[in-house]
C-alpha cells in the first residue's frame, strides 16, 4: 500500500524562508531545498514541500492543495480565512502599526478620524477601524507605504514594522499596534483529516515542530552546590517542574538539573552563583514535549 504523502506550503522567497527550512530540519525532516523548482519530498518522512509565494501560502491550505502551510499571522488575518493556527513558531515577528508625520497632531486611534490611511493591509486596516467606531479613508496598496504621506497620497500609513528604522528613516511616529503578528503553522480543516493516518501523520507533525519551538524557549541548566544552599537554589529556578537532584560522591554536595526560560537564564545566572551555585552548565534544548 502506497501512503499517501502529507503537503506542506512554505514561503519561496523574503524573510520567512531560511528561518521556516531550519525549522523544519531541526524538527527531524530531511529534504533538499528545491525552493527554486516547487517541490522537495522529505526523505525520511511520507511529506513533500512546496514552494510557494507567502502570500499565497493560506490559498494553497483553504483550497486544500496543501495540508498545511507556514506563513505570517499579518497574511492569514489580511486574507479574511478562517483556518485554525497549529503553532506560533516564534520568528517572523513583526507588528502592524499605524503611523503619521513626525509633525502631525495626531496622538491616538481616535485623532485619525477622517484620515486618508495607504495600508498594504486593507482588509485588517478596516476591520480594525471599524471595530474602534473611528471612520478612516483606507488606501490599498501594494508597497512601500512609507512614502505615502510625502507622496500626499496619504495623512498616515498602517504597516508592517519590526525595528522601528523604516519609520524613524522616513520621519514618521506610530500611533499604535493593530495587530501583533509572527510566522504560523495553519492547517486545512478537512473531512477525514482528524481520522486516519493523515489525521496523525498530520498531528505528528505539528507535535514535531511545536517541540522544536518550544524547546528554543528553554535552556537546561546543570550546576553543583552544597546541600545546604539547595532552598536558595530552588527558589531561583522556575523551571517546568521540581529540579532534579543528584547526590554528588563528595559529601554535602548535589548536581542540580533544571530547565529554565531561555529569556530568564542571564539574570538567573549570576543569583544561581550567589546562592552557592558553581560549574554551571548552559545547553540548548533539541525538542521539547511538555
Ligand atoms: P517578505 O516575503 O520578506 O516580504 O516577508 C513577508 C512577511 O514577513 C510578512 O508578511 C510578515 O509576516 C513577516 N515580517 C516580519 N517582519 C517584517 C517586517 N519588518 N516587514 C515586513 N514583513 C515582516
Amino acid at each position: 500500500m502506497t501512503v499517501e504523502r502529507l503537503r506542506l506550503a512554505v514561503p519561496n522567497k523574503g524573510r520567512l524562508v531560511e528561518p521556516t527550512l531550519s525549522l523544519l530540519r531541526d524538527a527531524g525532516l530531511q529534504f533538499e531545498d528545491h525552493r527554486r523548482s516547487l517541490l522537495s519530498h522529505c526523505e525520511n518522512y511520507p511529506l513533500d514541500i512546496l514552494y510557494v509565494r507567502t502570500e499565497d501560502v493560506v490559498e494553497f491550505v483553504r483550497d486544500g492543495v496543501a495540508e498545511m502551510g507556514v506563513t505570517g499571522r499579518n497574511l492569514l488575518v489580511e486574507s479574511g480565512t478562517e483556518l485554525p493556527v497549529l503553532a506560533r513558531l516564534g520568528y517572523g515577528r513583526c507588528r502592524l502599526e499605524a503611523a503619521v508625520p513626525n509633525d502631525s497632531p495626531v496622538r491616538s486611534f481616535d485623532d485619525l478620524s477622517g484620515a486618508r490611511l495607504a495600508t498594504t493591509h486593507p482588509v485588517t486596516a478596516e476591520r480594525f477601524f471599524t471595530e474602534q467606531g473611528v471612520s478612516v479613508d483606507i488606501v490599498p496598496i501594494s508597497g512601500a507605504a512609507e512614502v505615502a504621506p510625502r507622496m500626499g497620497l496619504a495623512d498616515g500609513i498602517v504597516d508592517l514594522v519590526s525595528t522601528g528604522s523604516t519609520l524613524v528613516m522616513n520621519g514618521l511616529r506610530s500611533v499604535g499596534v493593530l495587530l501583533a503578528s509572527e510566522a504560523i503553522l495553519v492547517g486545512a480543516v478537512r473531512d477525514g483529516l482528524d481520522a486516519g493516518s493523515d489525521g496523525t501523520r498530520l498531528a505528528d507533525v505539528v507535535t514535531m515542530v511545536r517541540s522544536v519551538v518550544e524547546g528554543r524557549r528553554r535552556k537546561y541548566l546543570m550546576m553543583n552546590a552544597p546541600a545546604a544552599c539547595l532552598e536558595r537554589i530552588e527558589a531561583i529556578l522556575p523551571g517546568l517542574e521540581s529540579p532534579s537532584i543528584i547526590p554528588l560522591a563528595h559529601q554535602g554536595m548535589v548536581a542540580v538539573h533544571a530547565v529554565v526560560g531561555a529569556d530568564d537564564v542571564w539574570q538567573v545566572l549570576p543569583r544561581l552563583r550567589g546562592a552557592g551555585a558553581s560549574g554551571i552548565l548552559v545547553i540548548p534544548v533539541e525538542k521539547l514535549l511538555a
